[in-house]
């Protein structure tokens, strides 16, 4: 028996809540943070739609959702140091570099 199902669910943005919340994970464009509907296609007509739960993260540049926790957070925000004298990324609550022994 051959079974052929033209439809199946898809998403849709309704609204956009944060734009640039976030990086894509797939290309690492910017990604939105948005509201969406959910929406069920049959011959790729929408028959029915309703609203997602929890926002997601959008990608524009290659139609992408994903889940915000999977977002890799804006490069701005990442607590690093670098230690000032040998340049080496250290951990921000370490008081002395481990790689050259100095105060940071
Ligand atoms: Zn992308
Ligand atoms: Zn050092």
């Amino acid at each position: 028996m051959f079974f052929f199902f033209a439809g199946g669910l898809g998403q849709q943005v309704r609204q956009v809540l944060k734009s640039g919340a976030g990086n894509c994970i797939r290309c690492g464009s910017e990604a939105d943070l948005v509201d969406y509907d959910k929406v069920l296609k049959l011959f790729f007509v929408p028959v029915w739609r309703w609203p997602g739960k929890h926002p997601l993260m959008y990608c524009r540049d290659c139609d992408l959702f994903f889940p915000q926790s999977l977002s890799p957070p804006p490069t701005s925000q990442i607590a690093l140091a670098t230690c000032r004298f040998c340049d080496r990324v250290v951990k921000p609550e370490f008081r002395f570099c481990p790689f050259c022994g100095s105060a940071l």
